[in-house]
């Protein structure tokens, strides 16, 4: 009886799911599917025994994983060639036509979500996971298991990997950001970055409420399936159970391809989810074998991307900043808007000649622009929208840091003070190179675009910049893992010891040897900060002036605020070297490196041993105690042969910092 009702229940939700998400029309109500849905939870919470493994019930999650398991991709998940206009459109056709003669093209609107691997093995789902780096990705199949529109069990027993597009709706994305709204938690910039989140919860009950929908578009191994092209491929993947996207085309020829473009382009804000180009993938499977890949991407395939977006918002504000050379460059300060997918707040208005022929003015509603670069533009102002408060800018024509009269060089003005603040982006740079805060991750470039887009002004800022992970994301270049990466060095620098603070705080006249001298007899900032000037000078290997230096950067209360407030975030701020160095095997001897080291750096292996009291130095002598050789090594190993000193190689030198790791 029981077992039956269950069976019953399991057909209408199966067949329910069917309607819903293969042919698009929903047969019951969404109040009735929740009906039968309750009924069999509370049934097979009632006699668990009876609960069948391919319920839908365990389709709604409520699983909580430890942690993500790697997943080694059979093949690589590769991404896709771009092309921006008609003219690219026409090459790359020229391209496959080298080979292939007459080539149809399968277009599918290119859905702006997450890509995932899908496998099933005899008809069942037995996991989900995401395209990582493209060969390694992360186990998502509890979260996949909550996604209404992803089988449970095929139609057919057959084993095989799917590969599709994870997505959130529209509308989807906006209760959801409603709902966080209401709740003060912060927003999601767009569709594709609230299902990213989603997708890498532990907690399936997570993505289970934020439905998530799927479409897929991939056979990696169709021929084995008797499948011949790429559109027999969406066909086969609908008759198992998948859901693909209907809107998809089979062209015969490019004139075809265009009017497809031409037709979404324009329909695209009526799609119930966003999509961000048009895929083109050459049909037939043997002519793809023909065509091949390069390390990135098929040569079968590429997207096409929309234009750039235009937007409309207010200008608030226009702020001089002073770049790394001294250049000042305007800046825009916009009520927040969303381009292409990414929130702005920020953008370059590039030079005074820029705003005045123009006319931009504070206050005016300007059209933003976002082409492939990393800072968007301000592109004009819409003087149909002014209302006649709007202000006129005033060039400053001096420094906007420090004050100094600016130097016009064509277009643009440099203030030339060599003592500017501008000088900050440097000391930024120098925060996080590697004697000081060895934040890897930021090129001198990224830390100047960080500045001049106001995410990075002060050394504190650093710590802060998780606060625009998302926005971050969007910039050309970085991507969800680049940023993440880049969080968590920040993260770990945290536990950097004493001596790389105080080098990284750029006090006039400490190096990383002052620094690591003043760590290793204070102890702790706090010792240091309430030194005496005599305390200092009577420091053997510091000189009066360093002294001074040091008593007066840590008397002013700019300094000591901004100490606070980076204890404050997590700082440490002890020494955790070693006070005694005489065990070490360095101590007191010299060393050369020659070659290069694999799993050391070679300003970290310098560091290093200088810290363990050993000198490093530039070429063999007599007087060398070790040589350190890495691959390809120079001159300086064969004289170090000759003059017999004793030699390390990569392996020795791994095995003696093993071994200083044992307690
Ligand atoms: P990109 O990230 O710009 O290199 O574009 C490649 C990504 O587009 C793939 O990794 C997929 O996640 C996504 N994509 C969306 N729709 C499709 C589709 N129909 N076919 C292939 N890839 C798609
Ligand atoms: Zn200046």
């Amino acid at each position: 009886m029981i077992e039956k009702r269950i069976e019953e229940l399991i057909n209408i939700l199966n067949e329910a799911n069917y309607n819903y998400h293969f042919l698009d029309k929903p047969t019951i109500t969404d109040q009735e599917y929740d009906k039968y849905l309750r009924e069999l939870i509370s049934l097979e919470e009632q006699y668990p025994k009876l609960k069948r493994s391919d319920s839908p019930t365990s389709q709604i999650g409520g699983e909580v994983i430890e942690e993500f398991k790697k997943v080694t991709h059979e093949k690589p998940m590769m991404s896709l060639s771009n092309v921006f206009n008609e003219e690219e459109i026409y090459n790359f056709d020229e391209k496959v036509k080298k080979l292939i003669k007459n080539p149809k093209y399968v277009c599918e609107l290119k859905i702006d979500g997450l890509s995932v691997s899908l496998l099933y093995k005899k008809g069942k789902l037995v996991r989900g996971a995401t395209r990582g780096n493209g060969t390694v990705g992360e186990d998502i199949t509890h979260n996949v298991k909550t996604i209404r529109s992803i089988p449970q069990t095929l139609n057919k027993e057959i084993d095989i990997e799917v590969r599709g597009e994870i997505y959130m709706s529209k509308e989807s994305f906006q209760q959801l950001n409603e709902e966080r709204q209401k709740q003060n938690i912060p927003l999601f910039a767009n569709p594709r970055n609230a299902a990213a989140g989603s997708i890498r919860q532990l907690d399936s009950n997570i993505a289970r409420t934020r439905k998530l929908d799927c479409f897929t578009y991939q056979l990696p191994d169709a021929t084995m399936y008797n499948i011949n092209t790429q559109y027999e491929a969406l066909h086969f993947m609908e008759e198992l159970g998948f859901t693909t996207n209907h809107n998809n085309a089979l062209v015969n020829n490019i004139e075809e391809l265009l009017i497809f473009i031409k037709k979404w382009t324009k329909e695209r804000p009526t799609l119930p989810y966003e999509i961000d180009g048009i895929v083109i993938k050459l049909d037939n499977i043997n002519d793809q074998k023909k065509l091949g890949f390069t390390v990135k991407y098929p040569k079968w395939a590429t997207a096409y991307k929309f234009p750039a977006e235009h937007v409309l918002t207010k200008l608030k504000d226009i702020k001089l900043t002073v770049g790394r050379t001294g250049k000042i460059t305007p800046n825009a300060v916009l009520e927040p808007v969303i381009v292409m997918g990414s929130k702005i707040s920020r953008a370059t208005l590039h030079n005074e000649d820029y705003i005045l022929s123009n006319d931009i003015r504070i206050g005016d509603v300007v059209s933003i622009y976002k082409a492939g670069d990393v800072i968007p533009r301000v592109e004009k102002p819409i003087i149909e929208r002014r209302t006649g408060k709007e202000k006129k800018f005033v060039f400053s024509y001096n420094c906007p840091i420090c004050n100094e009269k600016l130097t016009k060089t064509e277009v643009d003005y440099f203030c030339t003070n060599p003592y500017c603040d501008a000088r900050k982006i440097e000391s930024l740079i120098h925060f996080v190179s590697r004697n000081a805060m060895n934040i890897e991750g930021f090129g001198d470039r990224i830390i100047e675009d960080f500045y001049n887009m106001g995410y990075l002004t002060n050394f504190l800022d650093f710590y802060k910049l998780y606060n625009y992970k998302s926005e971050l994301k969007e910039l050309e270049g970085f991507g969800e893992k680049s940023i993440n990466n880049l969080l968590e060095n920040i993260e770990n620098s945290k536990n950097n010891s004493l001596e790389k603070l105080l080098f990284a705080l750029g006090i006039r006249h400490v190096g990383s040897k002052t620094a690591k001298i003043l760590a290793k007899t204070f102890l702790n900032l706090e010792n240091l900060v309430n030194s005496s000037l005599e305390v200092l000078n009577d420091i053997p290997d510091i000189g009066e002036v360093i002294a001074q230096s040091v008593h007066h950067y840590f008397h002013d209360q700019n300094n000591i605020i901004l100490l606070e407030n980076l204890k404050e975030v997590g700082l440490n701020m002890t020494f955790l070297g070693k006070t005694e160095t005489i065990e070490s095997i360095f101590n007191g001897k010299r060393i050369v490196i020659t070659g290069s080291l694999d799993f050391i750096n070679r300003d970290e292996l310098t560091y290093y041993i200088e810290e363990q009291g050993g000198k490093v130095s530039n070429s063999v002598s007599s007087k060398t105690d070790l040589l350190i050789v890495g691959k390809d090594p120079g001159s300086k190993y064969e004289k170090a042969k000759t003059l017999d000193i004793l030699i390390w190689n990569e392996e020795k030198l791994k095995e003696y910092f093993s071994s200083l790791k044992q307690p």
